[in-house]
């Protein structure tokens, strides 16, 4: 039988099995893929850079005394971290790995370079450089995946239209189609799930995923190099481009205007484009109008927080994928009180694992009080909307129901554009969705309360006042 990745792996797990406890070698040892074996190198994937520095503080002994046991006295580690918009790898017997087998993500110019360089035929100047024979890495992450993007009401829509983008590269009317929601709520992973599925269904489709900042970067590089055109023509051969975080462009007038170019390129010749964005393209700030008008042609699909039962099943479905067993009470403790963000929610209950088998402790719901307490400090609080509203009715000692009300007394009407002014300023809500919390208006009419508070402000030193002693409830 040859030696594989997957059977010298093999091998060390038995022996790691055989030395810590159960629960632990569950936690931290099963998760764990061999992906690669070169010589006496081993490279193992982890699921994150979390899991990476536990086994290194942890268990870097009995890894090398495995290894070893397999591969020899020059036996060494390779981790591939698989997170998200970061690939690479971390080496712990560190300077004995020659650089030509870390794996840096490659950038599409260097990839392009490598092929220039190494094809013997493009030095023949009757060939035309094939930018055809380009291989390009798409980039995504495949444990971003539609099977472990739990769908509940907050997402469905986005995330229908992800599975039917992802059938039909192209050819829906979702096109492009743009991703929001507020941070740590699905839109990177998302992305990487329509991704992943297209590659799957179409595996010769060029797609790429890339963050807005590294494109900016790329596009600054290119220009500092005198290489803008090769950087316009790689992007326009894409098949399926996938810009995360678009609201990083806000501002930067090269790379919008390169963008654009790029866009109105795929566009035309039908190829798909998926956006995400922390704001819905009204509240996009900074974006120029013509690309604005662009990212509103196909459609917009809102990711909102998840409802407590959305919660719970994210985490029993991370807990099942991990191999580790907890109670019911524990599960809901945790979804009950982390709600505004599923990176936290994950976050948690990943320390709780980690507690645990760290202390040899077992999950009780005493130790989850402990690390959702520390979590929930440590993550600076936001102020929601209805702490707003509520704060605006004392103040002005009316009910909820009055300032929700339709009635257009002055008094009232300056109440709801008040608490609509500070929701924009203090919270990172759509003005569609903090029209449709207060009193069920359109984003029209938030937008002009903010003008009017502003207009105001500068002309009524009696509503001065009123905005300043608000003002002070939120930032005290
Ligand atoms: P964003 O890009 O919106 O900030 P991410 O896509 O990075 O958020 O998501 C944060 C974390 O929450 C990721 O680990 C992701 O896998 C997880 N997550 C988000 N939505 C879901 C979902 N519907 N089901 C399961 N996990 C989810
Ligand atoms: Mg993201």
């Amino acid at each position: 039988m040859s030696v594989t990745a997957q059977s010298v792996w093999e091998n060390c797990l038995l022996f790691i099995k055989d030395n810590i406890n159960p629960q632990a070698f569950k936690t931290w040892f099963l998760p764990i893929v061999a992906v690669k074996l070169t010589d006496n190198a081993l490279s193992i994937q982890v699921p994150s850079k979390f899991f990476y520095e536990w086994l290194e503080e942890h268990y870097v002994k009995i890894l090398k005394i495995a290894l070893t046991k397999e591969l020899g006295e020059n036996a060494r580690l390779v981790y591939v971290i698989r997170m998200e918009n970061t690939y690479g790898n971390k080496q712990p017997f560190t300077e004995k790995i020659p650089s030509s087998q870390r794996q840096h993500a490659m950038q599409p110019q260097e990839v392009e370079m490598a092929v220039r360089n190494k094809d013997p035929e493009l030095r023949n100047p009757f060939v035309i450089p094939g930018i055809r024979n380009l291989k390009i890495e798409s980039q995504l992450n495949p444990t971003y995946n539609f099977e472990n993007f739990l769908e509940g009401d907050s997402n469905r829509l986005a995330r229908s239209a992800g599975i039917a983008v992802a059938n039909k590269p192209g050819g829906t009317s979702f096109n492009p189609l743009l991703i929001f929601g507020g941070v740590g709520l699905g839109k990177t992973h998302l992305a990487h799930a329509i991704g992943v599925q297209i590659k799957d269904k179409y595996p010769e489709k060029t797609v790429l995923y890339i963050s807005a900042e590294k494109f900016t970067q790329q596009y600054i590089e290119s220009v500092r190099k005198n290489t803008r055109n090769d950087f316009v023509h790689f992007y326009q051969i894409i098949d399926v481009l996938i810009l995360d975080d678009v609201q990083f462009l806000s501002g930067k007038a090269g790379t919008q205007d390169v963008f654009f170019h790029i866009f109105n390129h795929l566009h035309q010749n039908g190829k798909q484009i998926i956006l995400t964005s922390d704001k819905a393209p009204v509240d996009m700030q900074d974006i120029e109008q013509r690309l604005l008008s662009r990212f509103k042609w196909g459609l917009s699909a809102e990711l909102m927080t998840p409802d407590f039962d959305t919660r719970v099943s994210i985490l029993q479905n991370k807990l099942y994928r991990d191999g580790v067993e907890m109670n019911d009470d524990i599960i809901e403790y945790v979804a009950k009180h982390i709600k505004s963000n599923i990176r936290e929610l994950e976050g948690a209950i990943i320390s709780l694992i980690a507690q645990s088998s760290f202390n040899k402790r077992e999950v009780t719901l005493e130790l989850a009080k402990q690390v959702v307490e520390k979590f929930v400090k440590n993550t600076k609080r936001e102020i929601s909307i209805d702490y707003i509203q509520k704060a605006v009715c004392d103040y002005f000692q009316m009910d909820l129901e009055t300032l929700l009300s339709k009635t257009r007394r002055r008094h009232i009407v300056q109440a709801r554009q008040l608490a609509m002014f500070f929701a924009k300023k203090y919270t990172k809500t759509s003005l569609a969705s903090i029209g449709s919390q207060i009193g069920d208006r359109d984003h029209a009419t938030v937008l002009h309360a903010c003008k009017t508070v502003d207009n105001l402000y500068t002309t009524d030193k009696q509503f001065r006042k009123y905005v300043d002693d608000l003002n002070n409830k939120f930032t005290f």
